[in-house]
């Protein structure tokens, strides 16, 4: 009995330490006001810093830009001078992704190019010009969407990444979009779209519907490398950028 009562009072400790460090991370983050189901979900352990990590992401909509933008900048240290993949052997930068941390619509496409590589910059070369075109058609610039890859390095000669690159790759846009948190993702492409909603259907199929990423609307369209061999289907791309336009007016 003695023992049971010792061992109760040692949890009812590590859970008040827990929640302690909890608060003081939300402290820090200068949020003052936490719903009271919040603290539930966050599973975090003090002894988990990975925990602790998707403690920030979890609540990302509650950042403010400030906020946004350390919590981006801590997952770029957190990434550093990436070797998780084979794609670092080959790479000249890491593209990170770039664009407003406020943004409405975050694009996905599956990994940089030549021209990605050498600027570290996604969606720059002939793709990305196309790209540019269609946010300018929606009624956005450029820099006020977020853009970024399921992959940061790019697949030698421009192959499909591979599934272990993107196992180990797709968490960090994954964390990115968590903490956007945007009215709407595009996932271009069927590599992008297949790894963020899970299904192995062609895009030609999921294309023009929305489906649910993490609690956030997916818009998956044909990727603009694909537009640049087949113009005949631009048509369609603008077809589902109008449903965007239309979901972010909602
Ligand atoms: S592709 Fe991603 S996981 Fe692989 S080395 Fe580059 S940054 Fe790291």
């Amino acid at each position: 009995m003695g023992r049971k009562v010792k061992n109760l009072k040692l949890m009812m400790k590590n859970i008040a330490e827990d929640i302690k460090t909890v608060l003081e991370f939300y402290q820090a983050m200068g949020i003052e006001r936490i719903p009271l189901n919040t603290i539930q979900d966050t599973g975090y352990k003090t002894q988990d810093k990975k925990s602790h990590a998707s403690c920030i992401l979890h609540h990302a909509s509650a950042l403010n830009s400030q906020q946004k933008r350390d919590a981006l900048q801590a997952l770029r240290d957190e990434i550093g001078d990436c070797q998780r993949c084979k794609l670092s052997k080959g790479r000249k930068n890491i593209v990170f992704g770039e664009g407003s941390v406020d943004a409405e619509i975050m694009f996905i496409g599956e990994g940089p190019g030549e021209d990605e590589d050498l600027q570290g910059r996604p969606f720059v070369g002939k793709a990305g010009q196309l790209l540019t075109k269609l946010i300018e058609k929606m009624g956005f610039k450029r820099e006020d969407v977020y853009i970024g890859n399921i992959v940061k390095c790019r697949p030698p000669g421009n192959r499909d990444p591979e599934e272990d690159e993107i196992s180990a790759c797709s968490p960090f846009i994954k964390k990115q979009a968590d903490i956007i948190s945007p009215k709407v993702v595009v996932s271009l492409g069927r590599v992008s779209t297949q790894t963020l909603i899970g299904v192995k259907i062609p895009i030609g199929k999921l294309r023009g519907k929305f489906y649910q990423f993490e609690n956030i609307p997916l818009m998956p369209t044909f990727h603009p490398s694909y537009l640049l061999r087949n113009p005949k289907d631009k048509w369609l791309v603008w077809e589902d950028a109008q449903k965007v336009l239309e979901k972010i007016k909602e």
